[in-house]
């Protein structure tokens, strides 16, 4: 067995509907890229240790770390997850709501970047923000995040290490140079503390001073 599915085998098993979501997506010819569930519990347990009350997620897909993150909720808390496509956005309602957190979270179909200025025109603040959308705007969605987040909140992004490529000096795709901007703006932010944790594709995790 290899350090992976040793880990997921202890560490992060899912339940009928997380293990149904890959399926599901392939069914309905969307793209495969939920975290893995290594990812899925690191979220959970980050956002229960800050006792995350209000979560953002920025992009949805399935749904797949929306569950994780919902299910890391005390009664009464929310969360608002921001997906471009409508199609998705409905898939991972109807797995929010087979997975019993329906009533938690709230889909906002749209660009990230004009609903993310809506949240901040309406005075919303989170706990606990989530970003794993088009990578060229990880540090706009980052600037915005922060502006959105209380004193102490946690600021995670996935994709952070691009399957090694950002240590790839010759890889000169947009998105890995998005996600190597996207790490040196955490990495030095004054008003963040943060670090890079190589769980599933690299985690970046913050928090906000
Ligand atoms: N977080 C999801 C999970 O692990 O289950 C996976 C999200 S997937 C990597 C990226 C999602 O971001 C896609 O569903 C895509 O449609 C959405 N997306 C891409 N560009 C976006 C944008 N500008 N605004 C909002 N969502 C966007």
């Amino acid at each position: 067995m290899d350090q992976v599915r040793y880990i997921r085998s202890l560490f992060a098993r899912e339940d009928e509907v997380l293990r149904s979501i890959e399926g599901g997506l392939a069914e309905r010819k969307m793209p495969q890229i939920s975290v893995p569930p290594e990812t899925g519990k690191t979220l959970y347990l980050l956002a229960k240790i800050c006792s995350a009350r209000r979560i953002l997620e920025i992009g949805a897909l399935g749904g797949y770390s929306t569950i994780w993150l919902a299910r890391a909720l005390p009664p009464g808390g929310r969360l608002i997850s921001l997906e471009l496509k409508e199609e998705h956005a409905s898939f991972a309602r109807e797995n929010a709501n087979r997975a019993g957190v329906g009533k938690q979270v709230e889909f906002r179909v749209g660009d990230a970047t004009e609903l993310l200025a809506a949240l901040e025109n309406e005075g919303a603040s989170f706990d606990f923000v989530f970003i794993d959308a088009d990578k060229e705007r990880y540090v706009d969605y980052l600037e915005r995040s922060i502006r959105l987040a209380r004193t102490g909140a946690v600021i995670c992004a996935d994709n952070a290490l691009r399957g090694g490529r950002v240590c790839d000096e010759s890889d000169r795709r947009p998105s890995t140079e998005a996600i190597r901007r996207f790490n040196e703006a955490l990495s030095r932010d004054p008003r963040l503390e943060s670090m890079l944790v190589p769980v599933g594709d690299g985690l970046a995790v913050a928090r906000v001073r």
